[in-house]
């Protein structure tokens, strides 16, 4: 285990994000790679301090082979030297080729092969986490993190929430996402028929397998400003998706199971774990993600 921050070495910034750096850090003693998140919080925004390092308990119980490990958390509550201020710290299992965010920005379209093996492997992911009754609510390309070995895993609970257990419900400091789902979105619409989440992590899945295949957010022309209003009239009530004819009939049977606006209606992970799109060898969707991961 790591005990201490003094025993990771900087090398290199791997990415930012809201509110946080991501670096590549090497342990002192055993020469490991790690990816360090350093998370930064306003000296007043103590509540949000305090759920995130609630959620970091979350991680410490999550270990699958279709989700990114966190092999530690430190606060400067711990009394880590290295960790200052308000600074959080989780140190991640390293995935050498980055986000699918950094791998479409280089390759653009993905094969479908390559899609359905990761349209597996992120539902065996929320399979697992669903399982632990943990809901993502932030599937996106740019927290599902890919290896050497051309493995899809899930990453960053940023705004995860245990639904049956201790955690409490999203609140409004957790902002909106493009691959939120109509839902979530636009909880009213349902009349008192809320969603327990876990059906949103299933349309965040449809539009990122989309979007692999078309190479750029779906819901938005290449080269037209992203404008608020129009993609949340988009997601919440636009007509049902047309799928692209470029795709195979499992690849857009699959997808609309995934962009079904109606939660109730969405195909559950454990339906789409026995779809033909990702049931199919999967040894060749490694290898063609393998290539991806090492051109990148
Ligand atoms: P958001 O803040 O909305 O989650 P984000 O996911 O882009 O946005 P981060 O989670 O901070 O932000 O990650 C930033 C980048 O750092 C990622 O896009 C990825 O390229 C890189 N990264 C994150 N975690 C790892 C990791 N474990 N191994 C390798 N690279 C990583
Ligand atoms: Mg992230």
């Amino acid at each position: 285990g790591i005990d201490t921050l003094f025993d990771l070495e900087k090398l290199a910034v791997l990415g930012h994000g809201n509110g946080g750096t991501v670096y590549k850090v090497r342990h002192r003693h055993t020469s490991s790679l790690y990816a360090l998140k350093v998370l930064k919080f306003d000296e007043d925004a103590i509540a949000v301090r305090q759920q995130a390092a609630r959620e970091a308990e979350i991680l410490k119980r999550v270990d699958s082979q279709f989700v990114v490990k966190c092999h530690g958390v430190f606060d400067n509550g711990l009394g880590d030297p290295e960790c200052v201020g308000c600074d959080l710290c989780f140190v991640m299992e390293y995935m050498e080729a980055g986000s699918l965010h950094d791998v479409l920005s280089i390759h653009r379209r993905l094969t479908e092969r390559a899609i359905s093996g990761i349209g597996r492997r992120v539902l065996e992911g929320l399979h697992y986490l669903h399982g632990m009754q943990i809901v993502h609510r932030d599937i996106k390309p740019s927290n599902l993190l890919i290896n050497n070995r051309g493995e899809i895993k899930i990453a960053d609970f940023g705004v995860s929430r245990v639904v049956a257990g201790k955690l409490e419900p999203a609140n409004s400091s957790m902002g909106t996402s493009a691959y939120m789902s109509p839902e979530r979105l636009d909880p009213e619409r349902w009349n008192g028929h809320y969603s327990d989440g876990f059906a949103g992590d299933v349309w965040s899945l449809g539009l990122v397998v989309l979007e692999c295949h078309v190479g750029h957010f779906p819901l938005i022309s290449p080269g037209q400003k992203p404008d608020w209003a129009t993609l949340m009239c988009a997601i919440c009530f636009g007509e049902k998706m047309e799928m692209p004819e470029t795709a195979s009939p499992e690849f857009r049977s699959f997808m609309r199971r995934c962009l079904e606006k109606d939660w109730r209606m969405r195909g559950t992970v454990t339906e789409l774990l026995s779809h033909p799109f990702v049931t199919k060898e999967s040894s060749s969707a490694t290898e063609e993600l393998v290539g991806y991961a090492l051109e990148g």
